[in-house]
């Protein structure tokens, strides 16, 4: 028996490497898409379509009016830390955009078949490229790998086909389409709030219905109401604060106490970033203990803007988790102002029962 002999320290072959981040960014098709529409945004975009498949396994397509893609990028597009956003480490401290790593196409280019058709204004046609393992490749055997000439208009048309092809035990772990276009819908739906101005529309292959269909110059109470129903539109107060000593300023739209449902469904931003915060969720759930019956719980959508030297967002690869300063006064002042907001009508209500 030798398993105490020493063992050889090996370095794991630059694709495995490459395949091991890529899932730990992308655990689920939603992650993929969100960075697309991240991309689309940060591009200018102003309309936003998603066509989605098997619940994004199969295809996930995401086509945009943006800025599209100079044809002299698209050869180093998908490799690993290529970015037009980002240039030295202290750029990572005022960056406003929402991705900065280039990490994410490079990511999905080796988890899944990726295509991307584009156009810049200044070229006269759309180019169109296929990605593997972060390079360009041939759209068919035998081919040649170079971007080829098609009509198009202009913005960015990508296409990410079998996510997860090469990670069989990943594929395998998804039990249900349904769940995971359920995931997908919610995301769009969250940018399909914040981003007022752009038109968004998902949609099932195949299907002739849309699952939202938000036209560019719906206001955003509009926004709420197509995708969370009119029980929620109708109950919205409009909130606005902010301070200087922390460099913050909350802006957003929550329900009043005459609505309360089973769980809290909180749309929050960071930085024009959806994310996540349990700080942020609690505190709010104990603004609203004191106005909502018990197990009532609000919609909050909350749009917070920090000075970006204050964020750290370089805390988790998947960006998902956002460090910021001062978080607790930061958070105790966003409540109080929910908190007098949701007095005032409070007071206005008994007011006109009593009369
Ligand atoms: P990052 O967004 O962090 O820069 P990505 O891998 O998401 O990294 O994208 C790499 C680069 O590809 C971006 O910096 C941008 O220049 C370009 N790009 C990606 N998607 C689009 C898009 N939809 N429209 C225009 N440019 C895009
Ligand atoms: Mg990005």
């Amino acid at each position: 028996d030798d398993s105490n002999a020493p063992r050889r320290i090996r370095a794991l072959d630059q694709d495995v490497v490459n395949k091991i981040a890529a899932g730990e960014i992308i655990v689920a098709p939603v992650h993929a898409l969100k960075e697309l529409i991240e991309n689309a945004v940060d591009a200018g975009s102003t309309a936003l379509e998603v066509l989605v498949k098997d619940g994004g396994l199969k295809l996930l397509q995401i086509t945009d009016n943006g800025c599209g893609i100079d044809k002299q990028d698209l050869p180093i597009l998908c490799e690993r830390f290529t970015t037009s956003k980002l240039q030295t480490f202290e750029d990572l401290q005022s960056i406003a955009t929402y991705g900065f790593r280039g990490e994410a196409l490079a990511s999905i280019s080796h988890i899944a078949h990726l295509a991307v058709t584009t156009k810049t204004q200044e070229s006269n046609c759309a180019w169109r490229a296929y990605y593997g393992s972060g390079k360009l490749v041939p759209a068919k055997p035998g081919q040649s790998p170079d971007p080829k000439p098609v009509a198009g208009r202009q913005g960015t048309q990508i296409t990410v086909e079998d996510l997860f092809y090469n990670i069989p035990t990943r594929r395998r772990a998804f039990r249900s389409a349904a769940d995971e276009y359920n995931k997908i819908i919610d995301m769009v739906g969250r940018y399909a709030v914040h981003c007022s101005h752009v038109a968004f529309s998902c949609k099932k292959h195949g299907e002739s219905s849309t699952s939202i269909a938000i036209p560019a110059n719906a206001s955003s109470v509009d926004r709420i109401r197509q995708i969370h129903g009119g029980s929620v539109a109708n109950e919205l107060i409009e909130f606005s604060t902010s301070d200087d000593r922390w460099a913050f300023k909350a802006t957003g739209l929550a329900t009043n106490a005459n609505y309360s449902i089973k769980k809290t469904t909180l749309l929050l931003f960071i930085n024009h970033r959806c994310v996540e915060s349990s700080n942020i969720r609690k505190a709010i759930e104990q603004t609203y203990a004191a106005f909502l019956p018990k197990s009532g719980h609000p919609f909050v959508y909350l749009s917070l803007e920090i000075d970006p030297q204050r964020v750290d967002v370089n805390v988790h690869p998947t960006k998902r988790e956002v460090n910021f300063l001062n978080e607790d006064e930061i958070i105790q002042a966003i409540c109080e102002h929910l908190r007098s907001k949701l007095a005032a009508v409070d007071t206005s209500r008994t007011f006109l029962t009593q009369t």
